[in-house]
C-alpha cells in the first residue's frame, strides 16, 4: 500500500473503534468454505472481476459451486456510483446471476445515514444513476442549497473540482464519501487511486467534515445480515484489507482474503502489519 492509502485505511480503523485481529490466517479451500458457513459475502470489484468486466480465473466456478451448495449469496459492495439495477445487469452480463435483492450496495447506507442529517439538497458526484441513492433518501434537489456533497466515483472533469473545492471550504461543509475504496485494481497493470483516496485528500485541503457509508463501515454488513436466516454463519470474501477485512472484523464476521488480486502477495505481509489485522483466512481453491 501506498503511505496515503495506509493513512486513510488506519484512519478508517479508529473511526470504526474496534480492537481488530492479526492472528495468523490459514488457508482454506471452496470446499472446507461450504463446509463451514452458510452464508457468502462476495466483494465484488477485485474480487469476482475487475477493470472492464474481465472475470477473474475461477471466480464464476466458486461462486457456481457455493449456488449449487445452496449458499445464501450475497454481493456487498461499494461500487454506489450506479442504480443497482444497472449494476445487477452488469453483474450478470458476466455469467453471475445475483437477484437484486442479493445485492447490498454502499449508496443504499445513505439513506440510513441521511435519517439523522435530513439533507433535502446535496452535491452528487458520480454517475447519474447514482442519483437514486439519494433520492430515495429524500435529497429533491442536487444544488449546494445545504453544502453537502456526496461523492460516488472520482469527477469526469477537471472544472468540476474547483466548484466542489469552493462548495467544500465553506464553514458548514460536509463530505458524504460512499466509495471509501482508496485504490483500485487492474489486471496486469498498476493499482489506481480511486474515490478514497481523492475525498481524503478534498477534506485534509478544506478541513470539511468528512462520513462514510460502505465496506469497511458497519452499516452495509449490518443491513446485509438483516437479511439472512437468524444463525448464519457467514464469511466475507474479499480482495482489500481496509475495506473487505477490516470491515467483517467490525460486523463481527469471519473473512476470507483472495491473496495476489488487489497487491502483490509479497507486500500483503507488510501491510498487514502496517495496518495490525489479518482475514482468517486466505484462499486456496
Ligand atoms: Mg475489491
Amino acid at each position: 500500500m501506498t503511505p496515503i492509502e495506509i493513512e486513510i485505511y488506519k484512519s478508517y480503523a479508529q473511526n470504526i473503534a474496534r480492537p481488530l485481529s492479526c492472528e495468523t490466517p490459514v488457508e482454506i479451500s471452496v470446499a472446507k468454505i461450504a463446509k463451514r458457513y452458510d452464508a457468502i459475502f462476495f466483494d465484488a470489484f477485485g474480487t469476482l472481476y475487475a477493470y472492464q468486466n474481465k472475470v477473474y480465473p475461477g471466480a464464476l466456478s466458486m461462486f457456481r459451486f457455493f449456488r449449487e451448495q445452496k449458499k445464501q449469496i450475497r454481493l456487498i459492495t461499494n461500487a454506489a456510483t450506479k442504480a443497482k439495477e444497472e449494476l445487477l445487469q452488469e453483474v450478470n452480463s458476466m455469467g453471475f446471476d445475483f437477484s437484486l435483492e442479493e445485492i447490498f450496495s454502499s449508496g443504499e447506507v445513505f439513506k440510513d445515514l441521511n435519517h439523522e442529517w435530513n439533507y433535502k439538497s446535496a452535491v452528487f458526484i458520480g454517475n447519474e444513476s447514482g442519483k437514486s441513492y439519494l433520492r430515495a433518501a429524500g435529497i429533491t434537489d442536487f444544488s449546494d442549497r445545504e453544502n453537502a456533497v456526496v461523492i460516488t466515483s472520482l469527477p469526469g472533469e477537471d472544472s468540476l473540482r474547483e466548484t466542489i473545492l469552493k462548495i467544500l471550504s465553506r464553514p458548514n461543509a460536509h463530505l458524504i464519501v460512499l466509495n471509501p475504496d482508496a485504490y483500485a485494481p487492474r489486471i496486469g497493470s498498476e493499482r489506481v487511486p480511486v474515490t478514497g483516496t481523492y475525498a481524503y485528500k478534498l477534506h485534509l485541503e478544506t478541513g470539511c467534515r468528512i462520513s462514510y457509508g460502505g465496506k469497511p463501515f458497519p452499516k452495509l454488513f449490518q443491513n446485509a445480515l438483516a437479511s439472512l436466516p437468524a444463525g448464519s454463519r457467514t464469511l466475507m470474501i474479499g480482495d482489500t484489507l481496509g475495506t473487505d477485512i477490516l470491515g467483517a472484523q467490525a460486523a463481527g464476521i469471519d473473512s476470507c482474503l483472495i491473496p495476489g488480486r488487489n497487491m502483490e502477495t509479497a507486500v500483503l505481509t507488510r501491510d498487514e502489519e502496517l495496518l495490525g489485522l489479518r482475514p482468517n483466512y486466505y484462499l486456496n481453491p
